[in-house]
């Protein structure tokens, strides 16, 4: 035997993700219908247009070459004109009025990195992020590996409940814990896991509320819009960022995964303009640039309107996909009493919620029924922090419309119905 392997704690904090037990079981049981993976529709991936753009770079000897040298660590200049000019457009906002310039947008290798570097320059050990209860897991565990602690916000159809923010800040302050605060993590537009929203006259007041208490140090806003393009019904709502009229308190973090190809793997971020150049030094450190030729192949995309009309395409897709699961779910469901569901307006997640006490996780009765029936969903205690008594909400599941066609999506949800009758009768 070699001497044992001398970790970072870093690395002693990091474990292997929890959804790995769940894409295990996806692999290892034929047939099986995953509703729960977070990936996107690969019969709507825009390969046609790519092939094109990435035909006519390569014909053109300078298109190529700056494709296909290194790039900048901020990332390529045409496209983060491009991304600001997107979301302030979206906010209905020229750059300058909320104080944003071309310097503040940095492209990253999908916005998980952002998500990543934000932990790297933020946190240290012991620090506190407050979040959503539910909310993304898979930042859960980035942070717990930066060594943040995590706080739960209660939320409500509204999203994030600015009532419970404003308390447990103020529980915070009184603890002497705000010191340690860095953080208000958000996934404002159909978050995953529940694909709520947060709602429009919440947004400037989650900005008062960060610099109300942004005593020892900016407490920041970090805004995941990751799904914000992915709108189903209804209009866009103006973005958190757009109130955070100094630049100062809130990043803008999103992704060209879910609107075009996780395969390009490239976010854009908006910075509070002192954390551009933190950010930029620790991704140099990473990789001093993330894919140039990415980053050239979704500029010209953005350039020649493709990307917009791949976008009316892929909603109407995902539409006809969501509206699929939400009729299969009332057609099964409607008559079992306690079992509630969100209708998300856009995003590719349901939310289910059943009676307490019929635990959905990792090993529970609803889990090992949904396999052998031969479908697979993510339980919901994967977004919970524990409490103070270590325990946290475990009758909740999300369900992913993004991969599976509409009669995989429907058959699946008939399944899960068939698990739960096994439940109710047993
Ligand atoms: N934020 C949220 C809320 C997500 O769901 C995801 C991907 N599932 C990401 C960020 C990261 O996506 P990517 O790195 O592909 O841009």
């Amino acid at each position: 035997m070699p001497p044992a392997l001398s970790l970072s704690s870093r690395s002693l904090r990091t474990a292997d993700s929890p959804i790995s037990y769940f894409i295990q079981k996806a692999i290892e049981t034929p047939g099986l219908i995953s509703l729960a993976a977070g990936l996107v529709d690969e019969s709507a991936f825009p390969s046609a247009e790519i092939a094109q753009v990435v035909a006519e770079m390569m014909a053109n000897p300078a298109t190529a070459k700056a494709a296909l040298q290194y790039g900048s660590t901020q990332g390529l200049p045409a496209l983060r004109a491009r991304v600001l000019d997107r979301v302030c457009t979206a906010d209905g906002v020229k750059p300058s009025d909320i104080n944003l310039t071309l310097g503040d947008v940095v492209l990253t290798t999908g916005s998980q990195q952002m998500l990543y570097l934000l932990g790297e320059v933020l946190i240290e050990p012991g620090d506190i992020v407050l979040a959503e209860a539910p909310s993304y897991f898979v930042y859960h565990d980035c942070l717990k590996s930066h060594g943040a602690k995590v706080i739960g916000v209660p939320m409500d159809d509204g999203g994030m409940c600015l009532k419970s923010l404003e308390k447990e800040l103020i529980r915070l302050e009184l603890a002497g814990e705000l010191k340690k605060v860095k953080l208000i993590y958000t996934v404002d537009y159909f978050q995953n896991p529940t694909g709520l929203t947060l709602a429009r006259d919440r947004r400037p007041k989650l900005v008062e509320l960060a610099k109300r208490f942004s005593k020892h140090h900016r407490i920041l806003i970090l805004e995941d819009a990751a799904y914000r393009e992915l709108r189903y019904d209804g209009d866009d709502i103006t973005s958190i960022k757009r109130f955070d009229t100094t630049n100062e308190y809130v990043i803008y973090t999103t992704t060209f995964s879910k609107p075009c190809s996780p395969g390009l793997k490239t976010g854009y971020s908006l910075l509070p303009n002192d954390l551009v150049a933190p950010v930029c030094n620790l991704k140099g450190n990473h990789d001093f640039g993330s894919s140039n030729l990415a980053q050239h192949i979704l500029n010209r995309l953005l350039e020649t309107g493709a990307f917009d009309r791949h976008l009316v395409r892929l909603r109407e897709v995902y539409r006809s996909k969501r509206d699929a699961m939400l009729t299969a779910i009332a057609t099964e469901f409607a008559s079992c009493p306690g079992v509630r569901w969100n209708v998300p307006a856009g995003g590719l997640y349901v939310w289910m919620t059943f009676p307490s006490g019929t635990p959905t996780g990792k090993g529970s009765p609803l889990v090992e029924a949904a396999v052998s029936e031969g479908v697979l969903y993510i339980p919901g205690n994967l977004g919970h922090v524990p409490n103070e008594q270590g325990k946290v909400p475990d009758h909740e599941i999300r369900l992913s419309f993004g991969v599976a066609e509409p009669s995989e999506i429907a058959e699946g949800v008939r399944r899960l119905r068939r698990a739960y009758a096994e439940l109710e009768t047993s």
